[in-house]
């Protein structure tokens, strides 16, 4: 609803061309047919607004310690005549810096002795619209009443809220946040008997469902409903879940 149309296609189609445009200018450099460009699935935050929201973003592309095809030569001089002939705007100067349709590509020396690194970054998008004073308020998916809106804090800057939109059901206890009005609820659950470090509120906790990070561990996200703070919280060997 408050997404900005069209917004996310677009910019999901600056990644796949830059993609493309990384990819092509890889292969000259190294001569593998099929250079590994790491391209993330979702973009991430490109700029926060001055009141806290998180509603611009981009894309990061990278391809780390590419070693140059035997004969390149310097593959940063290289990879400034391929992309002036690919039609970039190019800048040298101990590095590559060059941009074309809003997209930038770097090209610099890598970790490795000889090796060079790209990386691409997307123009900056607005996916959402500013958030409005008063949110309109969704059903609550355990009962079906309107939710309240909960204008929570955000404690690292006064007088702002936190960038989530907070909901809370005087029906069912339900709660829970969208990250942007009118997208998707999340819900969050109680935790009982436990205070907030930073306020010491008893029974103001809430927290998400434990999921697994990449590494296997458990970890959840916590949030205080009185203060606004929120914590990462992650269990060794996957033990608990709280
Ligand atoms: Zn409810
Ligand atoms: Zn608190």
């Amino acid at each position: 609803m408050t997404s900005v149309q069209g917004a996310r296609e677009e910019l999901d189609r600056a990644r796949d061309w830059l993609h493309e445009q990384m990819r092509a200018l890889a292969t000259e450099l190294t001569g593998d047919p099929a250079p590994s460009i790491r391209t993330p699935e979702r973009p991430q935050i490109g700029a926060w607004e001055e009141n806290g929201e998180a509603i611009r973003f981009t894309y990061a592309l990278h391809a780390q310690d590419l070693t140059p095809r035997p004969g390149l030569g310097d593959p940063v001089a290289a990879a400034a005549s391929w992309l002036r002939l690919a039609g970039w705007e190019v800048v040298v100067r101990r590095n590559v810096d060059a941009e074309r349709r809003g997209c930038r590509v770097h090209v610099y020396a890598g970790q490795e002795p000889g090796a060079f690194v790209l990386r691409g970054t997307t123009p900056t998008v607005m996916l959402h619209e500013p958030r409005s004073d008063n949110p309109a308020p969704p059903a609550c998916p355990g009962c079906g009443q309107p939710l309240r809106w909960i204008p929570l804090r955000n404690p690292r800057a006064q007088r702002r809220l936190r960038p989530e939109v907070w909901w809370s059901c005087q029906g069912c206890a339900w709660v829970g946040h969208q990250a942007h009005e009118g997208e998707e609820l999340v819900r969050m659950r109680h935790l009982e008997g436990e205070g907030c470090h930073r306020c010491g509120e008893e029974g103001a906790l809430v927290a998400t469902e434990p999921v697994r990070d990449e590494a296997g561990q458990l970890c959840d996200w916590v949030v205080c409903l009185d203060c606004g703070v929120s914590d990462g919280r992650r269990w060794a060997g996957g033990g608990s879940t709280g």
